[in-house]
């Protein structure tokens, strides 16, 4: 490829994925760059994004932010799982909760020990190990690093792109309003040079990041990197989203609600409810789904519900010539795990440690290209898998779900699951491995055989064990304050 120093830099587009590209490249590279940030008030923004996963924690570290002034400014709650309702079997519920559950060995996790005592009559549900999910349960949380509890948040996503543009204006990031027209392109390298804007403007740069949402306007349109489309997986295609009162206090966990041709979400907020209506346009029609999702809402909406189309899938690749896609420019994976700001925070994070400030390199791009595959597709998988285990049959869409066949890498770990309780972590997955066996066991899956190291412990010995990991998970949750408390003014 060309090489060419890289100083310049265009953000097209101020979603989520633009203001977190604009306030972590002025935040860490500020003065080796000058960072130029493109968007349009008159298209506005995909405007839901409203639940994270606790590795947003860790991003926000490295920008420096202040909880609290997070918290109040995106009118944010706190989140430890998700609950997942109707998706094995209509009226059934499980809990996919952050954190790790009960007690691991290095021969074996924690599965291992909690099939053995089930077998032998000693155990408790699985997540009564999880201090996550009993305090989601109970309505009780505490960000006090003693409490020790993996978290995330649930935020207002128009009041979060607002919060990091206030990070990353001051800071020398130019912005500049209006729509852009025309994406021009050396003739010879095929390099993108500038942005041409409605009002005759032109935004020149040496490096772009297209953050223009579904639209793809410099990935896509521009340079015509094709979308891989895993709609054979995932059939679901079109949201509405609506906000709505408060009824009580808010949960702190997202609740995601199955139904005969895909899910809802609830997303409880300081003073307002986030929900939408996920469903699959082969199966449901636009106006069964408004009414679905009216019928279903515990509060009163605060405005009409706003239709979202869109495809699952990812760019074959994130970054082409001299161009980088971040947030739904690049791809979207459905909101099932909120996976979407965390692929943000982390393609950035990527970006930065592989800064191309000498000229474009094939060896950095094909770097940087091969773990954004590996992550999406391991993100696929998990996400498959929710569909794929259920043991729904009432509608053609569970039965197409049920009777769909899955990428082999599913295939293995779910066989490997089934027959071992073995559940594993991989190089570049998000998930570990609590999360692949709270889900798998949640979604139905009873293995047939565990690590034998179990069955050493006499039944004396495990009974205790079971019994004082109980209590001590109960113990620390009952010291926890109720959620609201962490962010009352
Ligand atoms: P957008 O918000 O669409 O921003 C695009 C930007 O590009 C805008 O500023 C727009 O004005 C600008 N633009 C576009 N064209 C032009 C042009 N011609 N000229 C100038 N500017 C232009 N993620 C999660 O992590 N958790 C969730 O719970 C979650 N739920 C979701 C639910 C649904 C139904 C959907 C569809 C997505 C969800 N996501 C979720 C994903 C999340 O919303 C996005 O990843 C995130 O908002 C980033 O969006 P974006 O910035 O890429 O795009």
């Amino acid at each position: 490829m060309e090489a060419g120093a890289v100083k310049r830099v265009v953000i097209a587009g101020g979603g989520t994925a633009g203001w977190v590209a604009a306030a972590a490249l002025v935040r860490h590279l500020g003065p080796l760059l000058s960072i130029t940030l493109v968007e349009s008030d008159e298209i506005g923004t995909v405007g839901v994004g409203e639940s994270t996963i606790p590795t947003a924690r860790s991003f926000h570290n490295l920008l420096g932010i202040n909880e609290p002034v997070f918290v109040r400014e995106t009118h944010a709650t706190f989140k430890l799982g998700i609950a997942f309702e109707n998706w094995r079997a209509e009226g059934d519920r499980y809990f996919h909760p952050f954190g790790s559950v009960g007690r691991s060995v290095w021969m074996g996790d924690f599965q291992h020990f909690w099939l053995e005592a089930a077998a032998r009559g000693f155990a408790a549900p699985y997540g009564a190990y999880s201090p996550e999910q009993l305090a989601a349960e109970a309505g009780r949380f505490s960000n006090d690093p003693e409490a020790g509890l993996a978290y995330a948040y649930h935020l207002d996503a128009t009041a979060y792109a607002r919060f990091l543009r206030g990070l990353a204006e001051p800071a020398g990031v130019r912005r500049v309003e209006g729509r852009i027209e025309r994406v021009t392109r050396d003739g010879e390298s095929g390099f993108i040079t500038g942005l041409e804007l409605a009002s005759g403007e032109r935004v020149e740069g040496d490096f772009f990041i297209d953050c223009t949402g579904f639209r793809a306007l410099l990935i896509g349109e521009t340079l015509g990197v094709s979308f891989e489309d895993w709609g054979q997986w995932i059939a679901t295609d079109r949201a509405l989203a609506v906000q709505t009162e408060s009824v009580g206090p808010p949960v702190p966990y997202t609740r995601a609600i199955a139904y005969g041709a895909g899910w809802r979400w609830q997303i409880p907020l300081q003073t307002r409810v986030g929900n939408g209506l996920v469903y699959a346009s082969a199966d449901l029609s636009d106006d069964e789904a408004r009414q679905r999702l009216l019928d279903a809402l515990d509060g009163r909406p605060l405005f009409d519900p706003r239709a979202i189309r869109f495809r699952t899938g990812m760019r074959s690749s994130a970054w082409s010539h001299n161009c980088v896609a971040l947030g739904l420019a690049g791809g979207f994976i459905e909101p099932l795990e909120s996976t979407s700001i965390h692929l943000i925070h982390v393609a950035v994070t990527r970006l930065l440690q592989l800064f191309p400030f000498h000229g474009i390199d094939d060896a950095i791009v094909s770097r940087f290209n091969a773990q954004a595959t590996r992550e999406g597709e391991g993100i696929r998988d998990f996400i498959i898998l929710h569909y794929k285990l259920t043991e729904r049959a009432d509608t053609a869409f569970w039965r197409r779900c049920r009777d769909m066949a899955i990428p082999d890498t599913l295939t293995q770990r779910i066989a490997l699951f089934a027959e071992s309780a073995m559940a594993y972590q991989a190089g570049e997955d998000l998930f570990r491995v609590d999360s692949w066996v709270a889900v798998m066991l949640g979604q139905g899956i009873r293995p047939a055989h565990w690590h034998a190291l179990a069955q050493l412990m006499p039944d004396a010995e495990l009974r205790k064990a079971f019994t004082d990991l109980e209590a001590g998970v109960r113990a620390r949750v009952a010291k926890l304050p109720p959620h609201e408390a962490a962010f009352a003014n």
